[in-house]
C-alpha cells in the first residue's frame, strides 16, 4: 500500500478532528483554508484533474461529506468503510471518529504532524489507560481491592457522564489506587449559564443548529427534547462533563454492558440458588460479565456494539479464560438495536468469525437473557423434578 497516500488520509482525519472538536464552537474561516486542509487539498487537487474540484471551503466540506468511494482519488485505509464520508452534519462523521479514536489514537499511530491540540486529545485518552494500567499492576498483589476499585471507576464513568467535584469526593475519597484528581482529569468543566443534555442510550448530547445530536448516530439518532430518555441536566455549580474521548471509548460502549448487567442482577436476586453471581469486568476487564450458576458452571460474556458485522467479525477471538477466569461457555452479545438495523447481522457474524471455537456463542442481548432464563429453569426443573420424574416414569411403565 502506498504509505504517502495513507499519510494524506490521516492528515485529513486528524485535521478535521481538530477543526470540528465538539467542545469548540467553530466558525467557518474565510479563505485561506486551515493549514491541514490546504495541504491535503493541494495533494487531492493534483490527483483530481478529471474531477470538479471545489473552489470554496463550503464546497470542499460538502465534498468531504460524500461517500469516499464516490470521489476520493487516493488509497483509503482498509479500516475505513468507504461507503461513508469524512464529515456528517457539520461534524466529524462516525466512521471518521472511529478511525481517529480506534486507529490513530488507541494504537498510538498519531502522525507526527498532529497539532498540539490533537496531541492533547490523545493525552486525555491515555489518562484512562494509565489508570487501567495502575489497577492491573495492583491486581497482582491486591486482587480484590483493585478489582473493586476498577468496577467503581468504570461504572461511575458510564453512569455519570456529568458530575461535580462534590460527587467525585463522595465516591473516590476512600479508594487506594485511584485519586479524586485522576477521575477529575477525565472530565472537563461545563460553561456557566449553558444548558446541558444527556441521553440514556448514548450519553452527553451536543447542540447543533438548535438540535441535540448524539456522539454516534448509528447507536442513537433521535434526540427530540420531549423523549423520555432525553434528559436536561439540572444546573449545578461546578458541573463537569466527560471528555469526548472517554465518552467515546469508555462511557458509550459501557451503556449496553451496564444494561445487561442490571437485567441479569435482577434474575440473580430472584433466583440466587440457580444464578449465584453476576460479576462485572472480572480480572479487570478480561471480559465484560462472568455468570456463575448453581451447578458450578461459569459463563463468560463480552458485549460488542459495532455497526458493521464484517468489521466486528475481524475483532472476535476466543475470550481469555485462564486461572480464576476459567469458564465453561462463552458468549459474544450484540445489542438489539444492531439487529434492528440489519436482520442478518448474527448470520453474517457466524459466517465471518471463523477463528472462534465452537463453545463461543453469538446472541443478541434479548436472546442471551432468554438463554440465561432457560438455564435457570433447567436447573430448577432438575432439582424439583428429580424425584417426581422417576415416580412418573415408574407409574407409566
Ligand atoms: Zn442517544
Amino acid at each position: 500500500m502506498d504509505n504517502s497516500e495513507i499519510i494524506i488520509f490521516d492528515l485529513l482525519v486528524v485535521g478535521l478532528a481538530e477543526f470540528f472538536r465538539p467542545d469548540t464552537q467553530y466558525q467557518l474561516p474565510k479563505y485561506p483554508y486551515p493549514d491541514f486542509l490546504q495541504r491535503a487539498s493541494n495533494t487531492l487537487a493534483l490527483k483530481m484533474t478529471t474531477f470538479f474540484y471545489p473552489r470554496t471551503l463550503e464546497g470542499l466540506l460538502a465534498l468531504l461529506e460524500k461517500p469516499l468511494q464516490t470521489w476520493y482519488p487516493l488509497v483509503i485505509p482498509k479500516e475505513f468503510d468507504s461507503e461513508y464520508g469524512l464529515i456528517y452534519d457539520r461534524a466529524l462523521s462516525e466512521e471518521a471518529s472511529q478511525y481517529f479514536y480506534e486507529q490513530l489514537i488507541k494504537r498510538g499511530q498519531l502522525p507526527e504532524f498532529a497539532s498540539v491540540k490533537v496531541q492533547q486529545i490523545a493525552l486525555e485518552n491515555f489518562q484512562f489507560l494509565r489508570l487501567l494500567d495502575k489497577l492491573q499492576q495492583a491486581n497482582e498483589q491486591d486482587a480484590e481491592r483493585s478489582q473493586r476499585e476498577y468496577v467503581l471507576l468504570r461504572q461511575f464513568l458510564i453512569t455519570n457522564p456529568y458530575t461535580t467535584l462534590g460527587q467525585l469526593r463522595n465516591t473516590f475519597s476512600q479508594t487506594r489506587y485511584i485519586s479524586i484528581d485522576d477521575v477529575g482529569d477525565l472530565y472537563e468543566d461545563c460553561k456557566e449559564n449553558e444548558s446541558y443534555w444527556c441521553c440514556d442510550h448514548c450519553g452527553p448530547l451536543i447542540k447543533k443548529h438548535g438540535h441535540l445530536r448524539g456522539i454516534k448516530p448509528s447507536v442513537c439518532n433521535d434526540h427530540r427534547k420531549n423523549l423520555s430518555y432525553v434528559r436536561r441536566i439540572s444546573e449545578k455549580q461546578g458541573l463537569r462533563r466527560l471528555k469526548f474521548g472517554i465518552h467515546w471509548r469508555v462511557c458509550l460502549p459501557g451503556i449496553p454492558e451496564i444494561r445487561l448487567f442490571h437485567a441479569l442482577e435482577k434474575l440473580h436476586k430472584q433466583q440466587p440458588e440457580y444464578l449465584c453471581e453476576v460479576q462485572l469486568w472480572p480480572g479487570i476487564d478480561r471480559y465484560d460479565l462472568g455468570l456463575q450458576f448453581g451447578d458450578g458452571s461459569v459463563w463468560a460474556v463480552d458485549i460488542k456494539d459495532y455497526r458493521n458485522p464484517y468489521d466486528l467479525a475481524l475483532q472476535l477471538k476466543p475470550i481469555f479464560g485462564e486461572g480464576d477466569l476459567r469458564y465453561d461457555e462463552s458468549f459474544y452479545v450484540i445489542p438489539n438495536h444492531r439487529l434492528h438495523q440489519r436482520q442478518d447481522y448474527i448470520e453474517i457474524l457466524r459466517e465471518e468469525a471463523t477463528g472462534l471455537p465452537k463453545s463461543t456463542h453469538l446472541f443478541s442481548d434479548t436472546a442471551f437473557e432468554e438463554r440465561v432464563r432457560a438455564k435457570i429453569m433447567h436447573l430448577r426443573d432438575l432439582r424439583k423434578n428429580k424425584v417426581p420424574a422417576i415416580r412418573e416414569y415408574l407409574g407409566s411403565a
